[in-house]
């Protein structure tokens, strides 16, 4: 049983636990909601009891960019306990923001659940603690910096002490310097003074001794020679001065010695030598004279003092001894003799390591020499390591083959060319390595980096003692340019084969020596043998015609005996199949190898329907000459270009030039009658440029004889075979006589013509009268007959006026006679004749439109009726005939359409020609002059007429005329 009375309740609690000194509170939620704070805390925050029930950031917006407000949230969110130490915390106190330190702790409270239902804070501050931690920490740190320098002054004391004490040792030097200086003064006058007295000493000496004593000079002249000199040669000083020693020495010694003196002197070093030397008794004495060289106190070169002693005796006890060692000798040399055979031995020995240590040293030579040879050898060598394949040797080549920098030794070597991934290598040289086989590749293809490369290769493995491969040694050789060329090679030998299948030539080769003859079986076709069957020179000559044979036979020998290319064209009849060929065969000889001529080679082609057309072109040619000579023609030809002129003879003679003359083609458009001859000027030049085809009659005047001469031209321009220049061919007829036919035919016609039209005016006014009085008669019979007489009388009045028209024409004689007038009015008289000639049909003018022209009236209306006519003429009666008469821009544009037969298009110009008549009108009578002569009067109005035209459905014919201007 509890004691409640032991309980506080939960108000009283909570006041009680208001007196702690810990600051306290307690918060709900992520925004932190302050559900309790004790006093302690309530100061903390410096704010008052009302912050119960605010979230933290309401109640201290302080707080706002520190990170508590932040940690509160974690806390509740994920159930943590966070703390700190001497941490800043920015606050307002008082109105006043200031930092102040704490200890504090966030601690989630967790129901038995586990959920965090409140969070409990508590903190302490500590901002006295923690800055006067700061201050201490501040002032130990100054206290460290003190002691620093406080050592740092000492060390630059003791130097400076040091450098005092050097200073001081310096200036006593230099003192004592100075005192040394005044001795070696004094030491130097002492010295001299010694030295002239040292002088006269010596000559004392050197006069009072029995050593030979000379001196000499710096240019080694002797300067004195002592008495004992004097007492042994019995020669004055004077004598010996002036080298009156030198004859005496011995004549074996005096060479040698002379030259120990001189090339000591040229040393300025001390000499020594032996001589003998005759003395005044006549005999020899050996002398052993040395002398240092002497220095002037300057201490340049002063000269020699020589002494000299006598070693007479110590000679004679030396031959003694000599003889005494030539005894020694021969003992000795017997020892020699095994010293000898030792020697050898010796030697031997001595070879056999010399041997050894060249070998050793080629070793090492051969070894560098190898490296170098690796590096600039002529094929391509790398040596690659270990599993990994790296790269440790590569010389210059195999780096030039791989496209690759020295940088790629020590690499392995899928990194040193990564672009042989996929390509076949990598693998290859895994396996020499697994297997120990090498591999050899023959022109393989390698795409590198930049190019595709071809190379004969080797992957060698090299095994260490236990047969393992560690190592792979590649060398390559790059024949990229080989298999290049050889490519190409055998692409042209390709594109020559299919061009010889393709132009199907036979081939075939003979050597000039043995003449072995082999032949493809193409070219055994040509001469008609089988394929199995063997073809013999001889047997292919057998083939050409009797004719041809012997000329082929000498020009192949010829060709053969190496007299340059074989060129012929020849006929053969085929062996089995009797078929005559022409063919033509090209040949040339080959230099094989040595550069000698040794095969002829050569392909035959059938070229028979080529040598038929030819025959044929040619025949054609011939019957052209003979038409053109039948038919009496000239011929000429103007080039485009250049516009030389060619002219046949006869082309000379129509236009009356003689044989032997030249005529330009000027000149031959000089002699066309005046009135032609610009036209035919311009028809030529439109000809030349336009390709149009000339065609003209027209008059000249002969030069010499000066008589009128009738032509017709024809001609053309043809371009050559290669397209680049243009003939202008063709031909002239003298067409005088035709031309004076047709004339008298004119004439004939104009006359009769002009003879008819008085008999029928008469005939035509009787008509008329006899219709006249059997109108009155009332005689209807008479009347009808009469009608059809007058309608017969005018169609023939029509017609002798055509003729006579066309003479006129013809002779230029007719007569135009222009007025102006409205052509809308010459449409209706014509209407009203036309209805009672033509009631056949149905016509009708529509529409007509006024139109003034500046023409012959009469002609006009002969044209216009002759085209109605020809409309009824050539359609069935009662069809439809539709006239109109409307303007079209500057001029005015006559239509009559038909229902009619129709004409065929090619016949659309030719029916204006003179007398042509289309064949759709065998039943219909008339001359074929009606068109021909609307045409010429349209021509000389500037007007124009033609047709349109759909067989069985009908025509209509226009025509027009300028407008006048008024
Ligand atoms: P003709 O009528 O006297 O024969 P033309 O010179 O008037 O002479 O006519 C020439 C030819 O043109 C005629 O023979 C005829 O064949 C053809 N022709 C002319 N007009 C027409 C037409 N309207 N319909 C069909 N053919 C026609």
């Amino acid at each position: 049983m509890s004691d409640n009375s032991l309980l506080l309740n939960s108000d009283t609690l909570i006041e009680v636990l208001n007196l702690t000194k810990t600051a306290a509170a307690v918060h709900i939620g992520e925004t932190a909601v302050i559900q309790y704070a004790n006093d302690e805390m309530l100061k903390i925050w410096g704010k008052g009891k009302e912050v119960v029930g605010k979230s933290l950031a309401d109640a201290l917006p302080e707080l706002e960019g520190q990170p508590f407000i932040e940690m509160f949230a974690r806390v509740w969110r994920e159930g943590l306990t966070l703390n700190g130490t001497d941490t800043p915390a920015d606050l307002i106190i008082d109105g006043v923001l200031k930092t102040f330190y704490f200890d504090f702790e966030y601690r989630a409270v967790k129901d038995s659940n586990g959920k965090v239902i409140a969070t409990l804070h508590s903190a302490v501050d500590v901002t006295d603690r923690f800055l006067k931690k700061e201050a201490i920490e501040r002032a130990q740190e100054k206290e460290e910096a003190l002691i620093r320098e406080q050592l740092l002054n000492e060390e630059l004391a003791a130097t400076n002490e040091e450098l005092n004490a050097t200073n001081e040792e310096l200036h006593t030097n230099r003192e004592e310097l100075k005192n040394l200086n005044v001795e070696l003064e004094e030491r130097v006058k002492s010295r001299v003074k010694d030295l002239m007295e040292t002088e006269e000493r010596f000559k004392t000496m050197a006069e009072g001794t029995d050593i030979f004593i000379a001196v000499g000079d710096e240019t080694s002249n002797a300067i004195f020679f002592n008495k004992a000199w004097t007492n042994l040669t019995g020669r004055s000083m004077k004598d010996l001065l002036s080298f009156g020693w030198v004859d005496l020495v011995h004549q074996e010694d005096r060479e040698r010695y002379v030259n120990i003196y001189l090339t000591a002197f040229e040393k300025r070093e001390p000499f020594a030598g032996e001589f003998r030397i005759l003395n005044k008794e006549g005999e020899y004495r050996w002398l052993y004279a040395q002398g240092p060289p002497r220095f002037k106190p300057d201490g340049s070169f002063a000269g020699y003092i020589s002494s000299a002693i006598d070693i007479t005796d110590r000679k004679q006890e030396e031959i003694e001894r000599q003889e005494l060692a030539e005894a020694l000798a021969t003992t000795n040399e017997e020892l020699a003799a095994s010293n000898e055979e030792l020697m050898v031995t010796n030697e031997e020995l001595v070879s056999a390591q010399n041997l050894l240590g060249d070998a050793l040293q080629s070793l090492s030579q051969n070894e560098t020499k190898l490296r170098h040879l690796i590096l600039d050898a002529p094929i391509a060598i790398a040596l690659l390591t270990g599993r990994g394949m790296i790269v440790e040797t590569a010389n210059t080549k195999i780096l030039e083959i791989w496209g690759k920098e020295i940088s790629v030794i020590g690499k392995p070597i899928i990194e040193a060319i990564p672009e042989l991934i996929g390509q076949p290598f990598l693998q290859l040289l895994d396996d020499v390595f697994t297997t120990g086989v090498p591999y050899f590749g023959n022109e393989a293809k390698a795409l590198l980096l930049n190019r595709d490369v071809y190379v004969n290769f080797s992957y060698q493995p090299l095994k260490d003692k236990d047969g393992v491969t560690n190592n792979i040694l590649v060398t390559a050789v790059d024949v990229t340019e080989q298999v290049v060329a050889r490519k190409k090679v055998e692409e042209a030998e390709t594109a020559m084969r299919l061009a010889i299948n393709a132009a199907n030539f036979g081939t075939w080769y003979i050597h000039t020596v043995s003449r072995e003859f082999v032949t493809s079986d193409r070219l055994k076709e040509l001469f008609g043998y089988y394929p199995h069957e063997e073809l013999s020179v001889e047997g292919a000559l057998a083939q050409i015609t009797d004719e041809h044979r012997a000329f082929v036979a000498r020009k192949f020998e010829l060709a053969l005996a190496g007299n340059g290319d074989y060129d012929v064209t020849y006929p053969v009849i085929g062996l089995h199949n009797q078929r005559l060929r022409w063919l033509r065969a090209i040949g040339n000889l080959k230099a094989d190898d040595s550069g000698e001529f040794s095969t002829f080679t050569g392909v035959v082609m059938d070229i028979t329907d080529q040598v038929l057309a030819n025959k044929k072109i040619q025949q054609a040619e011939e019957n052209m000459q003979m038409a053109i000579n039948a038919a009496d023609m000239g011929t000429y030809s103007i080039n485009s270009k250049t516009l030389e002129f060619i002219i046949s003879p006869r082309f000379k003679e129509i236009i009356g030039f003689y044989a032997n003359e030249q005529p330009t083609l000027q000149d031959c458009f000089n002699i066309i009658r005046e009135d032609y001859r610009n036209l035919a000027m311009e028809l030529v030049d439109s000809s030349l440029k336009t390709g149009a085809k000339f065609e003209l009659e027209y008059p000249l005047i002969g030069v010499h004889d000066g008589k009128e001469r009738w032509v017709r031209g024809l001609g053309e321009l043809i371009y050559d075979s290669t397209n680049t220049q243009g003939f202008f061919t063709g031909v002239i007829i003298d067409v005088t006589e035709k031309v004076k036919d047709e004339q008298r035919k004119n004439d004939f016609i104009g006359m009769v013509s002009h003879e008819l039209k008085t008999p029928i005016t008469s005939l035509s006014a009787y008509l008329q009268l006899l219709q006249k009085r059997a109108q009155k008669a009332e005689d209807e019979f008479t009347v009808n007959a009469l009608d059809k007489s007058v309608k017969q009388v005018k169609r023939m009045t029509t017609m002798i006026n055509d003729f006579l028209n066309i003479s006129r024409l013809e002779s230029g004689k007719i007569n135009i006679d222009k007025q102006i007038f409205d052509l809308a009015d010459l449409m209706l008289d014509t209407k009203d004749e036309a209805l009672t000639l033509f009631s056949s049909h149905e016509l009708e003018f529509y529409p007509i439109e006024n139109a003034l022209v500046f023409a012959d009236i009469d002609k006009i209306g002969q044209v216009i009726n002759n085209i109605i006519g020809n409309a009824a003429k050539y359609s069935t009666q009662g069809s439809k005939i539709i006239i109109s008469c409307l303007h079209k821009g500057d001029v005015v544009e006559v239509a009559v359409k038909d229902e009619g037969i129709g004409i065929q298009d090619k016949d659309l110009e030719l029916m204006f020609e003179r007398y042509h008549r289309v064949d759709n009108n065998d039943n219909i009578s008339g001359f074929g002059i009606g068109l021909y002569l609307s045409l010429e009067i349209l021509n000389l109005h500037g007007g124009k007429i033609w047709a349109e035209s759909e067989v069985g459905v009908g025509s209509t014919f226009y025509f027009t005329l300028p407008i006048a201007t008024t």
